[in-house]
C-alpha cells in the first residue's frame, strides 16, 4: 500500500505518541507507524509506576507542570481515572504516579481518535531511501503487507533510532561496556504487613542490605516499588549491556532469585509471589542522533537557558552505572535547563527530526532528558517543530 502524508511519527511510545497528536492538531496529515499491538513504548512494557521530569525540584509540592501542554492534559486525564492521585516527592523531586492500565488507557484516548492521524499498529518500519539528504520513503510490514510511505517530514521517536540508523544520519552510541544498565520489571503479589500499614515500602538501602552478599554486581541496584493495591508491589531489576537483550527467559531467571532474598529476608514477602513478567528487556541508552547542537552534563548541571529553548527541564542526571549503580546529579532547586529545538533536528539529513530518548545529547545528559515527562514535551515540541518546517518556517 502507497501513503502519502505530511508527517511520518516511527513509533509509539510516550514520546511518538505525543508528536503525532501534535502534528494532526496542528493540521498536518500524520501517519504513526508502530511495532506493538499498544502505544506507550517502554512506559508500559516495563511496568512504571511514576512519570518523573514534569516538574521543577523545588521544596513545595507542585501545583502545575513545567511544560503544560500534552504533558499536562496526560496527567489531568490520568487524574480523571484516579482522582486522588497527587505528585509525591521521590528525593529531592516531584514525580507523578499512575497504573499501567490508566495509561493505556490515556495514550489510546489521546490518539485513537484525532483528526488527521491515522495509526498502524503491529508495524515495523524496516527500510527508510533517502535522496539528496532528505527521506523520501521509509517501508514498513505488517503481517503480510509492504506499506510504503512517502513523507514530507518524519520524526523517529522509536527510542532505539531506527529511522535514524536506516537514513544514514549521524548519531552516537557508547560503547557496550560504557552505557547504562538496561532494566526488567517483575510485579510482585501476596505482600502482607504484620503491622498492617499499607503500602509495604522496601527502602533502596534495606534493599541492597538484603541482596548485597548474595547477588551479583548488576543484581544488587535492584529496586522495590509498592504497588496501588496493598498486597502489591513492583521491582526492577539491572541488566548489564553485554546480556542478550532478546533472552528473556535468562531475566526471569534473575528476576525469580531477586524475589527469593527477599521472600527468605523479609518478613512481609515470606508468602509472596510473582505474579506477571514486563514481556521485554529495556534500554536506559541506546543510540543518540547528532543534531545541530549537543546538550552535555554542564548545560544541564547549570541550568542553562538557549534562544531557542523548548522544553523546560529538572530532573537529575540519574546514571545506572554497570559498577556503581545510579548516581543522582542535581540541579540547583527551583531552577530547570531548557533543551534547545536544534537538539531535535538532524545535523544532516534535512527533514528527519529525534524525540524522546534518542535526541541530541551527551550520554549523561541523557541521564535527565530520557524520563517520561520529559519525553511528552520533546515529542510535542517535534510534532510543531516538523509541522513548521512544511511552510518553510525551519531553523
Ligand atoms: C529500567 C527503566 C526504568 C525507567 N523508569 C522510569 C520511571 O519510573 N519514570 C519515568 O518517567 N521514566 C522512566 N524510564 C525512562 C522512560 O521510560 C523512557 O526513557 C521513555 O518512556 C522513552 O520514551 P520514548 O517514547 O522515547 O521511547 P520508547 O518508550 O522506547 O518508545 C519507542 C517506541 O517505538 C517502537 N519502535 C521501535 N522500533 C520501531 C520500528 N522499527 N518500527 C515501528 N516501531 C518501532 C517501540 O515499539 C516503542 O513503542 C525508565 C527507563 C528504563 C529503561
Amino acid at each position: 500500500m502507497d501513503i502519502f502524508c505530511d508527517i511520518l511519527v516511527a513509533g509509539g511510545g510516550i514520546a511518538g505518541i505525543a508528536a503525532a497528536v501534535k502534528a494532526a492538531r496542528e493540521g498536518a496529515d500524520t501517519v504513526l507507524i508502530e511495532k506493538n499491538s499498544f502505544p506507550g513504548g517502554i512506559a508500559i512494557h516495563a511496568m512504571h509506576r511514576y512519570i518523573c521530569g514534569l516538574y521543577n525540584s523545588d521544596s513545595d509540592a507542585p501545583v502545575n507542570t513545567l511544560n503544560g501542554g500534552i504533558a499536562e492534559e496526560i496527567c489531568l486525564m490520568l487524574k480523571g481515572l484516579a482522582p486522588k492521585t497527587k505528585a509525591i516527592r521521590m528525593g529531592k523531586v516531584y514525580v507523578f504516579p499512575f497504573a499501567t492500565e490508566d495509561l493505556l488507557k490515556v495514550l489510546r484516548n489521546l490518539s485513537d481518535n484525532q483528526i488527521g492521524l491515522t495509526i498502524f499498529y503491529e508495524s515495523k518500519l524496516d527500510s527508510v531511501i533517502t535522496e539528496q539528504g532528505s527521506i523520501k520513503t521509509a517501508s514498513a510490514k505488517k503481517l503480510n503487507e509492504q506499506l510504503v510511505i512517502y513523507p514530507r517530514s518524519v520524526i523517529d521517536c522509536s527510542g532505539d533510532g531506527a529511522v535514524i540508523r536506516l537514513s544514514g544520519a549521524a548519531y552516537e552510541l557508547s560503547p557496550a561496556n560504557e552505557r547504562q544498565l538496561a532494566g526488567f520489571c517483575f510485579k510482585i503479589k501476596g505482600i502482607v504487613n504484620p503491622s498492617g500499614i499499607f503500602p509495604v515500602s522496601v527502602p533502596y538501602y534495606i534493599f541492597r542490605a538484603v541482596t548485597e552478599k548474595k547477588l551479583p554486581a548488576n543484581l544488587k541496584f535492584s529496586k522495590y516499588y509498592p504497588g496501588n493495591i496493598d498486597d502489591e508491589g513492583f521491582c526492577i531489576i539491572n541488566l548489564p549491556f553485554e546480556n542478550n537483550f532478546e533472552n528473556i527467559q535468562e531475566a526471569g531467571k534473575h528476576a525469580v532469585i531477586v524475589h527469593q532474598i527477599l521472600a527468605d529476608s523479609l518478613v512481609s514477602f515470606k508468602d509472596s509471589f510473582i505474579d506477571k513478567f514486563s514481556d521485554a528487556i529495556v534500554e536506559r541508552e541506546g543510540l543518540r542522533m547528532t543534531g545541530q547542537y549537543i546538550l552535555t552534563k554542564k548545560d544541564v548541571l547549570s541550568a542553562r537557558k538557549f534562544h531557542d529553548g523548548v522544553v523546560k527541564n529538572a530532573w537529575p542526571i540519574e546514571l545506572w552505572n554497570q559498577d556503581k549503580g545510579p548516581t543522582y546529579q542535581y540541579i540547583k532547586a527551583g531552577d530547570f535547563y531548557e533543551i534547545p529545538l536544534r537538539c531535535l533536528k538532524s545535523v544532516n539529513i534535512k527533514n528527519l527530526y529525534g524525540a524522546g530518548r534518542c535526541i541530541s545529547v551527551s550520554s549523561e545528559a541523557l541521564g535527565s532528558t530520557r524520563v517520561m515527562g520529559t519525553c511528552i514535551s520533546i515529542g510535542e515540541q517535534a510534532g510543531l517543530a516538523a509541522v513548521n518546517s512544511l511552510s518553510g518556517n525551519t531553523l
